[in-house]
């Protein structure tokens, strides 16, 4: 059973020596009268949030965190070997959260949805069909209450997330910008997604007066991915009433001094709403999320780009990239096709 597990806990940026592949031990089956499921894992989507679970334990509030030793702990695409939850079934493909290993029991009351759409790409459930789609929904819709026609703004918006982000605004009527960290990113982003306009956040020197040329009525939504610097100027180019839907900070989780925000009286002047929000909160509208976003993904009006990293030993590389902006859409790790 071969596993990437988290040799130490991590300060700083993550290398890929803070990560190690080991041979496990094999799990034979599942212990009798428990509920577990034992996975054969497919595919694993490599995610930012998993950076901040190798952050040493803080107290006891952090019993998220990975431990050195162990496997990391995220989300894929699996296969039920053997079940002893009756909703799960030998040969039932599911997405959820498991482990970074080629076998993995997982107790079934952990986050598992059955998958029951076949006619699109398997691993579209470890992103747009799955933990990031949740998010980007969720986020967008209730967190951001958006209305059809405004002014919105994402960062990290060529990522796992943020590409969803643009496009279901583009579908509510809304103007989109997007910032992203490359040429090549910038160009998806107004080619594939279908956003109105995008820039490169490395090649601007002023942020704020970017975010005034693509928005010189000021923007009601920002979808925040990144934090620092681009929230700063954000603030300062907020419409009245605007909302901030806080769902990520990446360009924070490797400091080990955080930056600092200025202009966080413009929330005062401005009546800006800042919400941070989880994933999780959002799983009880998967079903009608799904069928918000099927009929658009079989009708080609949603696109989805993935960055497909092959086997577990380059799963170390495939994570950390995603610090570096290596990865050009979702982030995948195959462990096995079928
Ligand atoms: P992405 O697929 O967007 O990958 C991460 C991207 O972040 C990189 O490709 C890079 O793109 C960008 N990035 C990396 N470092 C920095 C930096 N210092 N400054 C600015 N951008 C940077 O990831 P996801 O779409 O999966 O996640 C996006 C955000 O959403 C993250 O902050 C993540 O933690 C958060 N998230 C939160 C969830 C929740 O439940 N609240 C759930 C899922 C995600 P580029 O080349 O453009 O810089």
């Amino acid at each position: 059973n071969k596993q990437v597990i988290l040799t130490n806990y991590v300060t700083g940026f993550p290398k890929e020596s803070d990560l190690n592949i080991v041979e496990g031990t094999i799990i034979l089956n599942i212990p009798q009268g428990s509920n577990d499921v034992l996975l054969k894992n497919l595919y694993l989507s490599c995610d930012p949030f998993m950076r901040n679970l190798m952050n040493k334990k803080d107290g006891p509030k952090d019993t998220l965190s990975y431990t050195p030793g162990s496997p990391l702990g995220g989300f894929g695409v699996s296969k039920v070997l053997e079940s002893g939850d009756p909703k799960y079934k030998k040969g039932d493909l599911v997405w959820g959260f498991t482990q970074w290993e080629e076998y993995s029991l997982v107790p079934s009351a952990k986050i598992l949805f059955k998958i029951e759409h076949f006619d699109v790409p398997l691993t579209y459930y470890t992103g747009i069909l799955g933990m990031p789609g949740v998010t980007a929904y969720g986020g967008l819709f209730e967190v951001g209450a958006l209305k059809k026609g405004e002014n919105v703004f994402v960062s990290a918006a060529s990522g796992a997330v943020g590409q969803l982000v643009g496009q279901f605004a583009k579908l509510s009527d809304c103007y989109v910008v997007g910032s992203a960290g490359t040429k090549e990113k910038v160009d998806l982003l107004k080619n594939k997604f279908g956003f109105d306009d995008g820039f490169n956040y490395k090649e601007e020197p002023d942020l704020n007066a970017a975010l005034k040329r693509y928005f010189p009525e000021g923007i009601d939504v920002y979808f925040e991915n990144v934090g620092g610097k681009t929230l700063d100027a954000v603030l300062l180019n907020m419409r009245v009433h605007g909302r901030i839907p806080a769902c990520g900070m990446i360009s924070q989780y490797n400091l080990t001094e955080h930056e600092g925000v200025t202009n966080l009286a413009s929330i005062i002047y401005k009546r800006i709403r800042i919400e941070g929000f989880n994933s999780t909160d959002y799983y009880h509208l998967y079903p009608k999320f799904l069928e918000f976003v099927l009929p658009h993904i079989r009708e080609g009006k949603i696109v989805y780009v993935e960055d497909i990293a092959e086997g577990l030993e380059n799963g170390p590389s495939a994570l950390i990239g995603l610090f570096s902006g290596q990865n050009v859409g979702k982030q995948v790790l195959v462990v096995a096709h079928e």
